[in-house]
């Protein structure tokens, strides 16, 4: 009996294992339903394949296609700026604090921006609230990473720090409360892994809006999230035509948070 139960047992694992594997010459079918809306086969040979992108050699590491922002020594793919209504950028270079691989926000000097503008982005960005706390509420750590220089994802230190919800760390700022509190302390640095979709208009007409994934940590804070239109404060956000592509912005909010590995894939 436990014979026989051990023949039909292998028999089993046989045959499945057989339906698995592949064929010695497996590249594809064209004898495989259409996909349904779609000019390929199931396993169809003739549809393209992806672009070789190489991964960042450490975790948080730009991968081969991306446009390093930032990476610790300069300033060059910045200048300063002004946010609200949009961003507006100066002909000169940003003059925050730059040392040991970091820039820092100095209060007095204003908000900075990217030269080159983004539509549909993928984008790495770590920051750290003052290791020396001071204020409380929204005057503790506060800045702001904002996309298209409009699109405001909150920077604070939210590590034992009660604020607004819709204004803590990783909240799309007075819209939507982040879905988890995953602050690490003051003076840690912390991550920001952030896929923007940006608004489409047809003239005047917005026809999408602008959707945000934001990851803080490693948690998933913000889940596809679709904003009401760009950030304001103390008011109800709403669109207005705006270009396709705008430069990412970093807000000064008088705190000296520091920002480092900044990189970004534009997503078509
Ligand atoms: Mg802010």
């Amino acid at each position: 009996m436990r014979d026989m139960r051990l023949l039909l047992l292998s028999t089993v694992c046989i045959v499945s294992f057989a339906q698995n594997k592949p064929a010695a010459d497996d590249k594809g079918f064209t004898d495989t339903p259409m996909l349904p809306g779609l000019p390929f086969h199931v396993h169809d040979p003739a549809r393209p394949h992806p672009p070789v992108v190489t991964p960042g050699a450490q975790p948080g590491g730009a991968p081969s296609d991306a446009i390093v922002l930032f990476n610790g020594s300069d300033f060059s793919k910045w200048s300063a700026a002004k946010l609200g209504n949009g961003v507006t950028l100066a002909a000169s270079a940003p003059t925050w604090k730059l040392e040991n691989g970091f820039m820092e926000v100095v209060p007095g000097k204003g908000d900075i921006a990217t030269k080159e503008k983004f539509g549909d982005v993928q984008l790495h960005i770590e920051w750290a609230a003052p290791s020396e706390v001071r204020g409380n509420s929204q005057s503790r750590g506060n800045s702001g990473v904002f996309l298209q220089g409009r699109y405001e994802v909150q920077v604070l230190d939210s590590f034992d720090n009660i604020t607004y919800a819709d204004g803590q760390a990783g909240a799309v700022y007075g819209q939507w409360p982040p879905l988890a509190n995953a602050a690490r302390k003051p003076g840690e640095w912390q991550t920001y892994d952030i896929l923007f979709e940006a608004p489409k208009f047809e003239g005047e007409k917005l026809v999408k809006p602008a959707y945000l994934t934001v990851i803080f940590n490693g948690v998933v804070v913000q889940n596809h999230r679709e904003a009401m239109g760009p950030t304001v404060y103390r008011a109800v956000a709403k669109y207005v035509p705006q270009p396709a592509e705008d430069s990412l912005a970093l807000q000064n909010h008088g705190n000296p948070v520091r920002y480092r590995n900044i990189w970004i894939r534009r997503l078509n």
